[in-house]
């Protein structure tokens, strides 16, 4: 069987065994793949440093459902501004362990090896705030098929308005006749986050400090209900974030 070639991100890697690595990749081709580094932590030579989190290596990988072989990676961008930062490189982990655990494997998903790529580009160039995250996260949830519904209610279809939305558990958007309670959305905060679909470039959207929070509650709730297990990297970024 041939290698294949395949562009792809390092999502995460573990030591497996004295010598082997077990990586998780999320590939243009066919999306997320979990792949065997034989030799990874005995020889330097294949591999060098390309097994890291966050890296965006040319990766030759004999496919197989399950589990593939890697048989070589080099580094395309290993990403050293974003090395430097914590806060930007728990953005990034952040970013890494979503996609891991969101997206299906073996599916080509090339919209979010963009964004990925596009976030990386944007956290490599300067420093990255909440905003950032935010736009990811949406962007990623929109991708996926998991939208929050930003124009009407889940419930009724009724646009939303000047009224804004209550935001039920799980990420669910309803309006005031069809929910009894819940936090309250603005409009300005629906609006800046149907804009943030509408652009795929990182740094054009700000929100104000109190949308910021709106949508902040919403998009945990949402990831939240999708991850289905607790995210360690979200620990971190809160951590360096307070
Ligand atoms: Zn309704």
């Amino acid at each position: 069987m041939q290698a294949e070639k395949l562009q792809a991100f390092v999502l995460s890697a573990r030591d497996y065994g004295d010598s082997d690595r077990i990586v998780s990749l999320f590939s243009l081709e066919h999306g997320r793949l979990k792949a065997f580094a034989r030799g990874a932590r005995k020889s330097r030579k294949r591999f060098g440093a390309a097994l890291e989190p966050i890296a965006r290596i040319d990766a030759q990988l004999r496919l197989k459902a399950g589990l593939s072989g890697l048989q070589q990676a080099d580094i395309r961008n290993i990403y050293p501004g974003i090395r430097l930062d914590l806060n930007r490189i728990a953005q990034a982990l952040y970013a890494c362990e979503l996609a891991d655990a969101l997206t299906p494997e073996g599916q080509p998903l090339p919209r979010l090896f963009r964004l990925l790529a596009a976030y990386f580009e944007h956290l490599e160039a300067a420093t990255a705030g909440e905003d950032d995250r935010r736009f990811f996260e949406l962007n990623l949830l929109n991708i996926l098929g998991y939208r929050p519904s930003l124009e009407g209610c889940s419930r009724c279809g009724n646009l939303f308005g000047e009224s804004g939305a209550l935001l039920l558990e799980g990420g669910e958007l309803a309006c005031r006749f069809c929910a009894a309670s819940g936090r309250h959305l603005e409009e300005l905060t629906l609006k800046i986050m149907r804009s943030c679909l509408a652009t795929g470039t990182f740094g054009l959207i700000a929100f104000p400090q109190q949308a910021l929070e709106q949508a902040g509650t919403l998009l945990d709730e949402a990831v939240a209900a999708h991850a289905g297990r607790r995210l360690k990297s979200l620990e971190f970024l809160r951590q360096v974030n307070s």
